[in-house]
């Protein structure tokens, strides 16, 4: 058997293995069950396609995509290695092929779409042909709440049990219920081994901050980074052409991109991006997948991504040289508003639509974080990580102050009224500012009126951004977004727990804005 590091040279052409890589690679190809989490691009395939050549036998890869498994296929045999894949993009010839090679013995790795699973032919050859090794690419698949789910996987456990050989499962998504859910349905009879590495990337500079005039603030942004490719990614296409041409207009060279446009259209924009230096690409999430420039410089997000792991994949696109790259998250009570209501108007089911609202708390926890960001985001992921250096809060830390009074008073003035109001109503009774409304409700009367002097509106407005974020408070559907006070506030409303707020981010937000000329 060759060294995992010779194989590595003469087979794949790398020097070196990526973090992780080398010691999964030796946990697989001994034979142990395996769970491995790493970040997209971490380099996923070749831990298993190392083993494969390792091991006596087929190794069979369970994939998702049929494109990529084309892809896989191909640079496989060009490197010399005897692979084939079985799925329904195949022609009769390539099949053909496949089984062939099959029968002569000779194929290392066999690609199959989760779906050829339930066929009994396919049952019975994988019966006989030798197999040494299930690999499983998008293990993640499996789980009923994510959003990519595929029924086929779950057949990946009776597979393993008839050929009674080791598993090696491999997904970018990290959190935990994924990962126990995955744990159960590819491992039930023993547990695998597991490995998470990878995910810090160590040259992004990691920064958020509080909408306050958000085009001004991405302005600012790009204008500290002339000449730099970029991504700006906002929430809706509109913004995307509107940002695009206000970018234009302050002398970037920048272009939209976003999934109503024609596919010729959006090729275009992607060649173009990929080519050209220093081209600012403002778009909707649906730019990305198909983009591999390692020489994006900063990725700015105009409007809160819709989950941490979206958040990660999105700035994860910046920096892939390796040289430095920043990012900068914008985020609004607006954003937290919209966000939850997609997912409370989604047709998910109930459980799903709870996991979502966690992936959402999981962001907004990062953005409202008062520690090192990298820690935070890391510690979502499984992984340790200590003051980074190379975060906006480690640059300069955050203006804390014990917010339990200002919460109880908020909170207060929610439950006085009903839960029938806005924010907006809500700061006015605590300010003391007897507006029409205020008057008209006799909200002046309420013993709230007023006991929140001492803070300004603008405060007050981070202080109920933050609760939003806490997820002490949540818009009412039902009631134009009116606020309401879930069970998590109940512990600071008894006075059983305290709480660490920022204060007013907003006004902080102002006083570091660059000049611009
Ligand atoms: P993932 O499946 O984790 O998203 P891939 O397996 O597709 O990632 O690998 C991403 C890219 O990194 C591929 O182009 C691959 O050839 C490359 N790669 C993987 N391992 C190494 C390595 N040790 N050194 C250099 N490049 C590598
Ligand atoms: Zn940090």
């Amino acid at each position: 058997m060759s060294e995992p590091a010779t194989l590595l040279r003469a087979v794949f052409g790398f020097d070196a293995f990526r973090p992780g890589q080398e010691e999964i690679v030796r946990a697989v190809a001994t034979g142990q069950d395996v769970l491995a989490i790493m970040p997209t691009g971490g380099g996923k395939s070749l831990c298993y396609q190392l083993p494969a050549l390792m091991r006596d036998g087929v190794t069979v890869v369970i994939s998702p995509l049929i494109a990529l498994m084309r892809d896989q296929v191909r640079a496989l045999r060009a490197a010399g290695v005897e692979a084939g894949a079985l799925n329904s993009g195949n022609t009769e010839e390539e099949t053909e092929e496949v089984w062939n090679a099959i029968g002569a013995g000779r194929l290392k790795l066999l690609y199959l779409a989760p779906e050829r699973l339930a066929s009994v032919g396919a049952r019975d050859m994988l019966q006989r042909v030798g197999v040494s090794l299930i690999a499983v690419d998008e293990a993640h698949c499996v789980s009923q709440w994510g959003h990519d789910f595929r029924p086929d996987y779950l057949r990946i456990g009776e597979l393993r049990a008839a050929l009674d050989v080791p598993v090696a499962a491999f997904t970018a998504t990290a959190d935990a219920e994924t990962r126990a859910e995955i744990v159960e349905r590819l491992f039930s009879t023993r547990p695998p081994q597991q490995f998470l590495r990878g995910f810090d990337r160590p040259n992004i500079h990691l920064a958020f901050a509080a909408k306050d005039s958000p085009r001004r603030q991405i302005l600012d942004f790009a204008a500290a980074r002339k000449g730099q490719s970029g991504i700006v990614y906002c929430g809706t296409r509109a913004k995307t052409e509107t940002l695009s041409k206000a970018l234009r207009e302050a002398g970037h060279p920048a272009i939209y991109y976003h999934g109503g446009m024609e596919a010729d259209d959006r090729r275009l924009a992607e060649q173009r991006f990929q080519q050209e230096d220093g081209l600012i690409v403002v778009a909707t999430v649906a730019f990305g997948m198909g983009v591999d420039k390692p020489d994006i410089r900063w990725v700015a997000h105009a409007d809160l991504p819709k989950s941490i792991e979206a958040y990660y994949q999105e700035i994860g696109r910046a920096g892939r040289d390796g040289a430095p790259a920043e990012t900068l998250t914008l985020f609004g009570a607006d954003d937290i508003r919209l966000r939850r209501s997609q997912i409370d108007e989604g047709l998910a089911p109930p459980e799903r639509r709870m996991a979502d609202h966690g992936r959402l708390n999981a962001l907004l926890g990062l953005a409202e974080a008062l520690d090192c960001r990298r820690a935070t985001l890391l510690e979502y992921f499984g992984e340790e990580a200590q003051g980074c250096g190379k975060c906006d809060l480690c640059d300069r830390p955050a203006d804390v102050f014990d917010g339990t009074e200002a919460v109880r008073k908020a909170l207060s003035a929610i439950l006085r009224t009903s839960e029938w109001f806005g924010s907006g109503h809500l700061i006015d009774i605590l300010i003391g500012n007897p507006t029409e409304k205020v008057r008209a409700k006799g909200h002046e009367d309420l013993p709230t009126f007023g006991v929140g002097r001492d803070l300004k509106r603008g405060e007050w407005q981070a202080v109920f951004r933050q609760m939003m974020g806490h997820d002490l408070i949540r818009p009412n559907p039902d009631r134009h977004g009116a606020l309401t006070m879930t069970d998590a506030a109940l512990p600071i409303l008894r006075g059983e727990d305290t709480i660490r707020l920022r204060r007013d981010t907003i006004a902080a937000a102002k006083a570091r804005r660059p000049a611009v000329k």
